[in-house]
């Protein structure tokens, strides 16, 4: 299966949530009057795509609708298609790892996926040719190290751990050594999730990101937070939570497979300047594509 069928067949909830609210609004369809706009900002909105964002597409769709002279269906369909790709295009996806090493942090909440989505990148990076390294800086429990292991294995990746409980700073200050020793290409940092201890887990982060900057200061920095598509507008309540403690500079949006909610990150893109990096397509190594916004669209709408 490519990419957009696994695409296209992940997002079938999201899809059929979509598509349900555009039938919805399709099915009474006379003409292309304001009408038919405010229903189709109203479907957006319910698709969490987010009010601002929502408006701002619809405007612009209003201002083509004018001076294209759009009357049909299809015709106002693929506008709306093209609005929400601009948004999503209005930042760069690219992932820079432009030097050796380079590093890429790994953040979010508990269980939206971090661990998984670590194990899939490292294994699309060895694919390349890189030589990866990953630090479990999640050191909280003994099972979020096992299950990191697991991973580092599946993609033959090296793994630098501590015992349970251990200072999640001094793993990644071990990592960056191991990564320089070995003139590795790539390092990849897990971190803890748990948001309940807020105030821990982000003096936690900031103590990584000061490692980082020391020992590695020259080097490309990915600071993705990973985010479960599930949540819907929670999600963006997160976002909002780590952003005051460190620079996101990416996201990774997970369960793409398993939801009716996928539309919001349209609004988060929108809102936050932040762009997709990845989207994961399910539990397997390979479930996982760099994100690109036409297929996104195409498969939504
Ligand atoms: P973490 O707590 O953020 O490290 O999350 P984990 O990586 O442990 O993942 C939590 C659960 O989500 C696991 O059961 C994963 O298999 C599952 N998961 C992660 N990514 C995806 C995805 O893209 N699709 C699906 N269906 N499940 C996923
Ligand atoms: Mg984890």
């Amino acid at each position: 299966m490519g990419f957009f069928d696994k695409l296209k067949q992940g997002l079938t909830k999201t899809k059929t949530s979509f598509d349900e609210k555009m039938n919805n609004v399709f099915s009474n369809f006379r003409k292309v009057d304001e009408e038919l706009l405010e229903e189709l900002e109203e479907a957006l909105i319910m698709s969490d795509v987010g009010v601002e964002t929502s408006t701002r597409i619809i405007a612009n769709l209003r201002d083509r609708v004018k001076k294209e002279k759009i009357e049909n269906e299809e015709d106002v369909k693929s506008a709306l298609r093209e609005e929400i790709k601009k948004i999503l295009d209005e930042v760069d996806n690219s992932l820079k790892l432009e030097t050796t090493p380079s590093i890429i942090l790994v953040v979010g909440v508990n269980g939206v996926g971090k661990t998984t989505s670590i194990g899939k990148i490292a294994n699309r990076l060895k694919k390349d040719g890189k030589k990866v390294v990953i630090a479990a800086a999640d050191t909280f429990r003994a099972a979020a190290v096992e299950q990191l292991e697991i991973w580092a294995n599946r993609a033959e990746c090296q793994i630098v751990k501590r015992e349970e409980g251990s200072d999640p700073a001094s793993v990644v200050y071990d990592a960056i050594q191991i990564t320089k020793q070995q003139n590795a290409d790539v390092l990849i940092c897990d971190t803890a999730g748990r948001l309940h201890n807020k105030k821990y887990l982000m003096d936690e982060l900031v103590k990584i990101k000061k490692v980082i900057d020391r020992e590695l200061p020259e080097a490309s920095k990915e600071v993705l937070m990973v985010l479960d598509a599930t949540t819907g507008q929670n999600a963006i309540l997160q976002v909002k939570a780590f952003k005051e403690t460190v620079d996101i500079n990416g996201l990774i949006l997970t369960k793409l497979d398993g939801t009716a909610k996928g539309g919001v990150v349209i609004g988060i893109v929108a809102e936050n300047k932040m762009p997709v990096k990845f989207v994961g397509v399910g539990e397997q190594i390979d479930d996982m594509e760099i994100f690109n916004s036409e297929d996104f669209v195409k498969a939504l709408i």
